[in-house]
């Protein structure tokens, strides 16, 4: 997998397509996983990860911010979790008065990421977006080098957006009914396309396994950007993605679209039914997004920071553009620390038994 610095660099290095069963897959991404976090300085017990959340650590709040902020995003450019990052961060670069440099660090389903975020200084120049993903990671991989609840200090909800199942447009079902006929009977040869273990395109193939019975043979890309351009080349099957990656190619026709993953059909796809509508019980997930900097970063730099995504999430622009794309900035009363921290920790609750029953690991 590549460890990409910069957006532009970025798309387009995805990992190498990797035709294999799930499990085997999983294996290959439990070493690529070690093997980049010993090229990015090794776990974060060894090379000293800041100390639990006191809100107090070394960084200068005085001043803050007087250089750029680096936006880590765990997932390819182009892709929905990227998507969301630079959207808000234009207005809260303006909030701040300072550049905002987004840093595409992609692997291992968003978990390199994250542990470079928790390693880094806790000064208010690095900061995490991160989804669903921090929550089933503590699950999926028994190693994690990093603690979500620990080795973070949240600074607020961001945005929360539907999943959509969609093919490539020469795949054969036009229907969900004729997905499952199909996946069925073609299980050697049908692909899934996803963004590693740990992310929510991952989260919500188990969900569908889990709900279908089939056991689908996934093709981990670095991001959902890059399985989707796969995806309309018709080079892999079927994949689940958020609407901010999907709904474009949904109105155009450009994929096939089966459902959608929300207890009620949603506003920007309205003629898209739900999973539930399709029959597939238990399939519902949403995935939600968040900032973080390293624990111990402290409280006036948090609370700046916080101040700016409010703003960022109250932009008229921003607004518009989610509506867009399927979904809408959270309350403002969920993009705050505390808010962030509860979602966090009942997340990791719902999914633990969820992904346990399921039999998936990264170990
Ligand atoms: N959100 C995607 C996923 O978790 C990854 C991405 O943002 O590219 O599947």
């Amino acid at each position: 997998m590549t460890h990409a610095q910069s957006a532009t660099t970025a798309r387009g290095q995805f990992a190498a397509r990797q035709w294999r069963t799930p499990r085997a897959a999983l294996t290959t991404l439990a070493s690529l996983a070690l093997a980049i976090s010993a090229c990015t300085g090794g776990t974060g017990s060894e090379s000293g990860s800041a100390p639990a959340g006191s809100g107090d650590g070394g960084g200068d709040a005085a001043g803050y911010p007087e250089d750029s902020i680096t936006f880590v995003v765990p997932f390819s450019a182009g892709g929905p979790t990227d998507t969301v990052t630079r959207l808000i961060a234009e207005p809260m670069s303006a909030e701040l008065g300072v550049e905002i440099v987004v840093q595409n660090v992609e692997g291992a389903g968003g978990t390199v990421a994250a542990e470079q975020v928790a390693n880094a200084e806790p000064d208010g120049y690095t900061v995490l977006m991160h989804h669903i993903g921090m929550s089933t990671a503590p699950t999926l991989y028994p190693e994690l080098p990093y603690d979500p609840l620990e080795d973070f200090e949240t600074i607020g909800l961001v945005t929360e957006v539907p999943m959509t199942i969609v093919g490539s447009p020469n795949f054969e079902p036009n229907t969900m009914d004729e997905l499952l006929t199909y996946v069925e009977a073609n299980l050697d040869t049908v692909t899934y396309a996803n963004a590693g273990i740990g992310a929510a395109s991952q989260l919500c193939g188990l969900l569908f396994e889990t709900a279908t019975g089939l056991d689908v043979t996934e093709v981990p890309y670095d991001g959902t950007g890059p399985a989707l351009d796969d995806l309309l080349g018709d080079q892999v099957d079927f994949m689940c993605d958020q609407t901010t990656n999907t709904t474009e190619n949904i109105l155009s026709d450009a994929v096939k679209a089966y459902a959608v993953t929300t207890p009620e059909r949603i506003e920007a796809l309205p003629d898209l039914q739900t999973t539930a509508e399709a029959g597939l019980e238990g399939m519902e997930v949403t995935v939600w997004h968040g900032l973080y900097v390293p624990g111990g970063t402290p409280q006036e730099i948090v609370d700046a920071l916080n101040s700016a995504l409010l703003i960022a999430l109250e932009d008229e622009n921003v607004i518009t553009r989610l509506g867009e794309l399927g979904t809408s900035p959270v309350e403002q009363d969920r993009a705050t620390p505390d808010a962030h921290t509860e979602h966090l920790q009942s997340q990791i609750e719902l999914w633990r038994p969820i992904i346990e029953d399921a039999g998936v690991t990264a170990g």
